[in-house]
């Protein structure tokens, strides 16, 4: 039985801290907020969106950051792992679109409450971690130097130079453990808790940490139109992204403007394919009518324009797009607003359509940290042992979930992650 110290009471610290208990170890969970789990709250909009009902080869295809760090964690727990553990808590689980997973109940809180349940035995200490406690290896600890081999001359990677014996708390207190789990979670929503502790614990350790940036996020643009349209959200519709005029990103689905530019979930995948704003440029394309080829967008046009024929070109649209688009399309259509729609050319027909097909956003840059549904970046998974989640530079220090610098689509696959490393986490102690 070991003493296990788990850090942060989030999804993926809850459900360590269950299995753990459930492997017969004496269990700690550290969390700095007056409640855990506070994140799972504001998952799926309130509803929380539990995982995704595919199989664990589906589910690589949909995270975007490191999906072979998860080969292992996800085979041995899959989603129908998840589905199954919280049917076995009493939640009735539904699938939506896009094999979303969510609680019967449409409530968030019965996941949270569902994972409390999971982790009783575990003691939840209401303090924060400040300081991880190491410890020099001793020597026999350290691991065998190889027997010397002329034929390869390639250098050794160190392994572990340090012990990880437990944590410092900010109340000054000292909690020792056999095994630390590093569960804090990213960067953003610091409100619900992740503040980003993590990653100065396990700098502390001598890990890397790949640049923490806002991913799922909303998209800044400086256009103005996007503010004339706020609040427009269009479905069916697919976003390109292009970066220095290639396109990166294509899917169809829903987005929506806003004040500041370009939200939504089509907008929110298209941000994880960003890369260095400073090195790049951005924009999106939004084609209107993804349905229908240029031709036959011309031939509809054609046909509205016949049907309103006295109409001014505004009034022209008022089958083709939304109200508060058409003013908009005009403007960028370059067209006199009193054309009747009988005396639109050909070549300003053509224009619309190229229009409609290619309505383009430049993106200046991500939305804030603070608002993303997730922080890419983190922990790098290079440094850190894929099967047990143990630290490749402290023994006896893992980490599991946001941490890490691995993450999804929106889905339900984020908190799969989450879940399917803090699984590994302690089934491997
Ligand atoms: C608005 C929003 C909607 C989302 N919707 C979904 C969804 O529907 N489906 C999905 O799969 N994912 C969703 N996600 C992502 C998902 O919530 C996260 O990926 C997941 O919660 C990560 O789990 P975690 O345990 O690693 O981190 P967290 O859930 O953030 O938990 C970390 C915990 O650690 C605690 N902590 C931090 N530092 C310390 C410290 N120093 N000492 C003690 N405790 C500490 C925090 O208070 C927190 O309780 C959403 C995220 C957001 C922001």
């Amino acid at each position: 039985m070991a003493n296990v110290l788990i850090v942060g009471g989030g999804a993926a610290g809850l459900m360590a801290a269950g299995a753990a208990v459930r492997q017969g170890h004496k269990v700690t969970v550290l969390e700095h907020m007056d409640k855990p789990g506070q994140k799972i709250l504001v998952t799926g909009k309130g509803r929380c969106n539990v995982t995704n009902d595919c199989t664990a080869e589906e589910f690589l295809r949909h995270v975007r950051t490191n999906p072979r760090f998860l080969f292992s964690s996800l085979g041995a727990f899959p989603p129908a792992k998840t589905m199954e553990l919280f049917e076995g808590l009493g939640v009735e689980l539904k699938v939506e679109w896009g094999r979303r997973v969510f609680p019967v109940s449409d409530k968030a809180e019965e996941i949270r409450l569902a994972l409390l349940r999971y982790a009783e035995g575990a003691e939840i200490v209401h303090d924060g971690a400040k300081k991880l406690l190491l410890e020099p290896l001793a020597p026999a600890e350290e691991p065998a130097a190889a027997p010397e081999d002329p034929r390869h001359t390639k250098k050794k990677k160190p392994g572990p130079a340090a012990r990880c014996v437990g944590v410092r708390g900010t109340s000054g207190k000292e909690y020792r453990a056999d095994a630390v789990l590093v569960a804090t979670g990213g960067l953003s929503y610091p409100t619900t808790g992740s503040t980003g502790d993590g990653y100065r614990l396990a700098q502390q350790a001598g890990h890397t940490i790949v640049e923490p940036v806002p991913s799922l996020v909303s998209l800044v643009s400086h256009d103005p139109d996007c503010k004339k349209m706020m609040g427009l959200a269009l479905k069916n519709v697919t976003l390109t992204l292009f970066e220095d005029g290639k396109a990166i990103f294509d899917e169809q689905g829903e987005m929506l403007f806003t004040h500041f530019g370009i939200s939504g979930p089509l907008t929110l995948s298209a941000s994880s394919h960003l890369g260095d704003m400073k090195k790049h440029t951005y924009y999106a394309e939004i084609d209107l009518k993804p349905a229908l080829s240029e031709e036959q967008l011309y031939d509809r046009i054609t046909r509205d324009f016949a049907l309103l024929a006295n109409h001014a070109a505004q009034g022209a649209l008022v089958k083709l797009l939304p109200s508060s688009m058409q003013p908009v399309m005009v403007a960028r259509w370059g067209i006199d607003p009193a054309t009747k729609a009988n005396q639109i050319t050909r070549e300003q027909k053509r224009e619309l359509v190229h229009l409609c097909k290619h309505w383009k956003v430049p993106i200046d840059a991500r939305g804030d940290l603070a608002h993303a549904v997730i922080t890419s970046g983190g922990v790098s998974v290079r440094e850190v042992d894929p099967k047990t989640m143990q630290s490749k530079k402290a023994l006896g220090l893992y980490f599991a979930g946001e941490v890490l610098d691995v993450d999804a689509y929106t889905g339900g696959y984020n908190l799969q992650i989450a879940f399917c490393t803090a699984q590994s986490f302690a089934n491997n102690l």
